[in-house]
């Protein structure tokens, strides 16, 4: 079941990401979409919130980078496949990199088959200072009966 929330600012989209953190561990994956501006990396910096990042790690989109990985209670690696192909996104090593901490991922469309994800997340820009945030959970992934 999905749940869809409506947060009025940045500041309550984060404070959403940082209850949903609470929860992550290493090997939990999470698939971002939506359009530029929709308030995805202000997701992620209340992921980093919530995983123990220090305050003063600045949370800024890697698309410079590719990968950004915050030390927090377990690491957190923050992608975005944006300018890569899927031979690129290939050479990247996010297997090992996702069996060490929680991954969550921006134009995660490129991603090939093979990782798979707990969370996807879809961000919809409603107004200036409010979006909608719906986040589906792949329940397959829970204890096994
Ligand atoms: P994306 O990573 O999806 O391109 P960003 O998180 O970088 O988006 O940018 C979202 C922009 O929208 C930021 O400038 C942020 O301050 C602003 N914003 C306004 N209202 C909200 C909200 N409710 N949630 C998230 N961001 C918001
Ligand atoms: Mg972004």
């Amino acid at each position: 079941m999905p749940a869809v929330y409506r947060t009025r600012s940045p500041e309550e989209t984060r404070a959403l990401a940082q209850k949903l953190a609470r929860d992550l561990g290493p090997g939990d994956l999470l698939l971002l979409y939506g359009d530029l501006g929709s308030g995805k990396t202000t997701f992620v910096q209340g992921l980093a919130r919530g995983l123990g990042v220090p305050e003063e790690v600045y949370v800024v989109s890697p698309s410079f980078s590719l990968v950004n990985e915050y030390p927090g209670r377990v690491p957190l690696f923050h992608v975005d496949l944006y300018r890569l192909s899927p031979e690129e996104v290939e050479d990247l090593g996010l297997h090992e990199m996702l069996s060490r901490g929680v991954m969550v991922i921006e134009w995660s469309e490129r991603l090939g088959p093979g990782l798979k994800a707990r969370f996807r997340i879809y961000f919809t820009y409603l107004s200036e200072t409010e979006r909608e945030i719906r986040i589906e959970e792949d329940v397959r992934k829970g204890p096994l009966p």
